[in-house]
């Protein structure tokens, strides 16, 4: 099997909503498609790669440096027993890249990756996620995947309105915990749209916030004290994502689950936060994004690090990460899935009770869902 072209384009994901660190007016992604030379139904079998979103795309890297490395690879070199091997693809992609400063680099090896698995997964004739479980699972076959709701952000006008009919429609669509943003308003608005939250989602739902690592220390400790009584499922980024002293400083003290991680991009950093960053691995939540960390291949060293600290892969909630991310966290049985069920591009998994079960599509499964067929229509027309 050869790899014969990567394509890649750039989305704009323009919304008018914010978190505590940014807003997403300006926000983009990007797609990627690795066609192969085997031909079923008269078409290429091709492996489909999207975004996680928050980082913005990374066509000029995947242009300038990955792709044009793995095209010019020599197919014996990336050629596994059963086609195209995502180990061998990865290291060809990473050659002479140096360790650390994995910012941006890891997103765009992230989308490289997600391709060749979702390729090697459809010449395999299976689902992303009974690849995943049969190599790195525990080979038990399909579960209901946890999955919760992130929606929530700070709106332009009529906030705390559109928050609580968001939390309605959340529930209304099979959701069981949802999540909004904190951390960007004062700690009185904060407790405002908490409150409407816990309203709206009545016992039919838990609530988390996330606050985007907005706060410094002794604000986002002084938060935390404020919403101690909210019985909440739990506080994301509260301070720094690489501030690990002050998070340690929090869980020393926190009556919370904390949560973190979704910008840490490598194992390294993932080892980092679990030497010095004071979390608890019997109640707090790692939540590494596959796709923007290099992708499954990294994730795999990602999780054997989580394993040697103690951790079990059920306190692993990668963040964001659509399709791809729930059949990693359904194959290698992860804590569960976040989604965002009111985005432009929503995920396409029907939820019910606050589950959602894999389904036999091939690969990730992008073609089931007519919103990412078109999203990639041009890349593999
Ligand atoms: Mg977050």
């Amino acid at each position: 099997m050869r790899i014969v072209a990567i394509r890649e384009k750039t989305v704009a994901l323009s919304s008018g909503v914010r978190n505590a660190s940014i807003g997403f007016r300006g926000m983009t992604a990007s797609a990627l498609a690795m066609v192969s030379d085997v031909i079923r139904d008269g078409r290429p079998v091709t492996g489909l790669a999207f975004d996680s979103v928050g980082r913005y795309g990374h066509g000029g890297l995947l242009r300038e440096r990955f792709v044009p490395r793995v095209l010019a690879a020599d197919p014996e070199d990336y050629a596994g027993a059963r086609g195209p091997d995502p180990f061998r693809i990865w290291e060809i992609a990473m050659r002479d890249e140096k360790p650390g400063g994995h910012g941006e680099r890891s997103g765009a090896v992230g989308l490289i990756d997600a391709a060749a698995w979702d390729l090697a997964a459809k010449l395999e004739d299976k689902p992303l996620w009974r690849l995943l479980d049969e190599r790195f699972g525990d080979g038990a076959g399909e579960r209901r995947v946890p999955v919760y709701a992130s929606a929530g952000h700070y709106h332009e006008e009529n906030d705390v309105a559109r928050l609580a009919a968001e939390m309605r429609a959340c529930v209304d669509l099979g959701f069981r915990t949802v999540k909004i943003k904190a951390g960007g308003a004062p700690v009185a608005e904060d407790l405002r749209r908490i409150d409407a939250a816990l309203d709206n989602l009545g016992a039919e739902a838990a609530l988390a916030v996330d606050c985007n690592g907005a706060m410094g220390r002794s604000e986002a400790s002084a938060f935390i004290s404020a919403v101690a009584d909210r019985d909440l499922a739990w506080v994301e980024e509260p301070v720094d994502p690489l501030d690990f002293e002050a998070l340690g400083a929090l869980a020393e003290t926190a009556p919370l689950p904390l949560a973190t991680g979704e910008n840490l991009f490598s194992a390294a950093d993932t080892l980092n936060l679990l030497r010095y960053g004071g979390l608890r691995p019997d109640r707090d939540l790692l939540q590494m994004d596959i796709s923007l960390s290099y992708g499954i291949v990294e994730y795999l060293r990602i999780l054997d690090i989580v394993e040697a600290h103690g951790w079990p892969r059920r306190q692993c909630l990668p963040h964001a990460g659509h399709l791809f991310a729930f059949n990693v966290a359904a194959g290698l049985r992860l804590g569960g899935h976040e989604t965002a069920p009111l985005a432009a591009i929503p995920p396409g998994l029907e939820v019910s009770d606050g589950h959602a079960r894999p389904g036999d599509a091939p690969g990730v499964g992008f073609e089931r869902d007519p919103r990412f067929a078109a999203l990639f229509a041009d890349l593999t027309g």
